[in-house]
C-alpha cells in the first residue's frame, strides 16, 4: 500500500488503519494507492476507481475536514441519518474507507448491503460496530520548533568570527615578512661581501 498524505496526521498512523481496513474486505492491498488530503467539507469523504478487485488495485481517495466533524450540523442537515453524525473521527474515517474498498470490490451503492441508506442507519444505530478501531492511533505529526535565535546575538558572533578570520591572516603575513626579511639580510651580507651591492644600496 502506498499512501500519500498531505494532512497534519502521522501517515504511519493512517496506514495502520487502512490496512485494518483491507483486511476485512481485500487478499491483499500491496498495489493500492491511498491519497489523503484536506478538504473543504465539514465531514469526511472519499472516492475510488471501480473494479480494483480483491488484490486491491486501485486509487482511493480520502478527504479530511481540517475541523472536527461537524456533527451537529449533519444531524439537522439531512433526513437519512448520516453515520459521520454518530460514530468518533477515526470510526468515520475507518467506516469511509471501508465504503470506498467496495467500490474497489466493484460494488456500487446499490449493490451495498440492503442499499445505502439502510447501510446509513445500521452504523448510525450500531456505532459499536465500529469500535475496533479505537485501539488504534491516530496522531497528528509532531512540529518540530525551531529555536528563536537572537538577531543581534547572531550578528556580535559574525563579527566574532570575522576578526578570528582577519588575525589569523595577520599573524600569517607577519610571519611570511620575518622569513622574507631574514632572507633579504642574507642575500645582502652576500653580496656586500663579493662587493656586488654597496652598503648604501642594503636596506
Ligand atoms: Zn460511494
Amino acid at each position: 500500500m502506498k499512501v500519500i498524505n498531505k494532512t497534519n496526521w502521522q501517515t504511519s498512523d493512517l496506514k495502520k488503519i487502512f490496512i485494518k481496513c483491507c483486511k476485512t474486505k481485500l487478499d491483499s492491498w500491496k498495489y493500492l494507492k491511498v491519497e489523503v488530503t484536506y478538504s473543504a467539507s465539514r465531514w469526511i469523504h472519499g472516492k475510488a476507481n471501480f473494479g480494483g478487485g480483491f488484490h486491491g488495485r486501485g486509487n482511493v481517495k480520502i478527504f479530511l475536514p481540517r475541523n472536527p466533524i461537524d456533527k451537529k450540523y449533519i444531524d439537522g442537515r439531512y433526513i437519512e441519518p448520516r453515520p459521520y453524525a454518530y460514530l468518533n473521527f477515526k470510526q468515520v474515517l475507518a467506516w469511509v474507507f471501508i465504503h470506498e474498498l467496495f467500490h474497489v470490490l466493484n460494488k456500487h451503492h446499490r449493490e451495498m448491503t440492503n442499499g445505502y441508506y439502510a447501510h446509513w442507519r445500521f452504523y448510525a444505530a450500531n456505532p459499536e460496530k465500529m469500535s475496533w478501531v479505537n485501539d488504534l492511533l491516530l496522531r497528528k505529526k509532531e512540529v518540530k520548533e525551531k529555536p528563536k535565535v537572537d538577531l543581534q546575538t547572531k550578528r556580535y558572533e559574525h563579527v566574532l568570527a570575522a576578526l578570528k578570520i582577519k588575525k589569523t591572516q595577520l599573524k600569517r603575513l607577519q610571519n611570511q615578512i620575518k622569513k622574507w626579511t631574514q632572507k633579504r639580510k642574507y642575500y645582502e651580507s652576500v653580496l656586500m661581501a663579493n662587493g656586488k651591492i654597496k652598503k648604501e644600496n642594503a636596506k
